[in-house]
């Protein structure tokens, strides 16, 4: 059974703690107010590189490996040397939801994959994007009116940015992205 401690006791832990780190610190060149600064002081600092923490954001965009029909063999050129993403910031595709930030959904969503595919979206890191590659992920493309076929991703996950066609080439999903950082960047409204 877990021990109970009383709020006195947790003082009096914070106490040595604080003097622990003090000890150990105190002979050292940094002072310990750097190591332990307040949240405050964080985020003074991190709103004066704001800019620059959406510079990188913008320019390190890193998609999931994941596909769900046809339209999944046009994402697998963009990744080709042809297209060349990475020169404008579309890094390496991860296998991983946890190392991704950006789910270009390629292709039908059936009912059944709503619930894994929400799952994943969950597990990518903040701020996460979604780009509906194609007919069928904007609106159920030839497939609307099939009872197993959602009518759009955004029924599901919220879309950033929307790409026609049936296929959309691999030279659309690269538009797609540029209008993606420019709606990270702020140059673009929703
Ligand atoms: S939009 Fe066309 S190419 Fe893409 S998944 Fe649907 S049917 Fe296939």
């Amino acid at each position: 059974m877990t021990e109970e401690y009383t709020e006195e006791e947790f003082k009096i832990a914070k106490k040595e703690m604080d003097q622990l780190v003090y000890e150990s610190l105190k002979d050292k060149d940094v002072k310990p107010n750097v190591m332990f600064a307040k949240t405050s002081e964080i985020l003074r600092a991190l709103k004066l590189s704001k800019g620059m923490i959406k510079w990188a954001r913008v320019n390190s965009l890193w998609p999931m490996q994941f596909g769900l029909a046809c339209c999944a063999i046009e994402l697998m050129g963009f990744g080709s040397a042809r297209i060349d993403a990475e020169r404008k910031g579309y890094l390496l595709f991860r296998g991983t939801p946890r190392q991704a930030d950006v789910m270009v959904v390629a292709g039908w969503v059936t009912k059944s994959a709503v619930p894994e595919i929400k799952r994943l979206y969950e597990q990518m890191t903040e701020p996460r994007y979604v780009v509906a590659f194609g007919e069928c992920a904007t609106c159920g493309g030839p497939w609307f009116e099939s009872y197993n076929i959602v009518r759009g991703i955004d029924q599901v996950l919220p879309v950033d940015v929307y790409v026609a066609g049936c296929p959309p080439k691999p030279e659309n999903l690269f538009e797609a992205l540029m209008k993606l950082q420019a709606k990270i960047s702020g140059k673009i409204e929703d």
